[in-house]
């Protein structure tokens, strides 16, 4: 299986017919042709923020509206995809939680499918037939232990299992500036998100892991870093000699970065 990351960017995109929403169409079709059929989509989101970690559990995860202040017509969609409870007890037992040997806990009714999850997989796999297991992130952790959390679900890809991370490669909601054209950003998110793609190119894992210590281009990215962080699990499920493919290169705002990546090893 390849390994996605996606900008997902304004909640919008779910339902707009713009060049995202149609890239995530387009990879959708891309399974049963170019790569098998998912069994299973293991999704880590910017948006389910835990303490500790926790795969969903549930047979039927319920769509989450997380988010205000959008038409009416966001909040009527839904994304009925089933769960797979098994699955996730087998591989909660196989994920330890970095900083401890606990395995990762199971949640059986408190999250669900939150929009960094559905916004994407939605456009994806429309039939919503295949099952989606959410895996949270525990933001008071190091971005290391994200990486290193990501490292362990390169095995579940030989068992077909599809690793999609939804964040923002640059992500400031403080300075969005609506209206701004596709092609342009503030320069602070432009050398951060050309920076980060450096290191993806070039396999300087480290310095990804590493990024707050770009200082003020990354702080101005990432006043808070959740969305960055899904990279980190994604990016380390990949096989070093396996190179990154970039597509939606263009920002959202001015300051939101729709970079997104497959890693494919064919
Ligand atoms: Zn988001």
């Amino acid at each position: 299986m390849p390994v996605f990351f996606l900008g997902h960017g304004s909640p919008m995109n779910a339902i707009e017919d713009n060049e995202y929403r149609r890239s995530w169409q387009a990879l959708g079709a891309q399974f049963g042709v170019q790569w098998p059929i998912p069994q299973l989509i293991v999704c880590v989101s910017a948006h389910w923020l835990t303490k500790g970690w926790w795969l969903t559990a549930m047979a039927e995860p319920k769509t989450i509206h997380d988010f205000g202040g959008f038409p009416p017509a966001l909040f009527d969609q839904h994304y009925p995809a089933p769960g797979f409870p098994q699955a996730a007890q087998e591989i909660s037992q196989c994920l330890r939680q970095p900083g401890c040997a606990k395995p990762v806990a199971l949640d059986f009714q408190d999250w669900g499918l939150d929009h960094g999850a559905w916004s994407v997989l939605k456009p994806m796999f429309p039939q919503a037939d295949i099952p989606v297991i959410q895996l949270s992130l525990d933001y008071s952790r190091p971005a290391a232990e994200h990486y290193a959390l990501g490292q362990q679900l390169r095995g579940l890809r030989d068992l077909g299992v599809l690793i999609v991370g939804s964040g923002n490669i640059v992500h400031n909601l403080r300075t969005l500036k609506m209206g701004t054209g596709s092609n342009q950003a503030y320069d602070w998110a432009l050398e951060f998100d050309q920076t980060i793609a450096d290191y993806l190119q070039n396999g300087n894992l480290a310095a990804l892991q590493n990024f707050q210590a770009l200082g003020a281009v990354a702080k101005q990215s990432h006043p808070s870093h959740e969305h960055f962080l899904p990279l980190l699990y994604a990016a380390g499920a990949v096989d070093t000699s396996e190179a990154p493919a970039f597509f939606n290169t263009s920002f959202q705002a001015a300051s939101i970065s729709m970079r997104s990546v497959i890693w494919d090893t064919r």
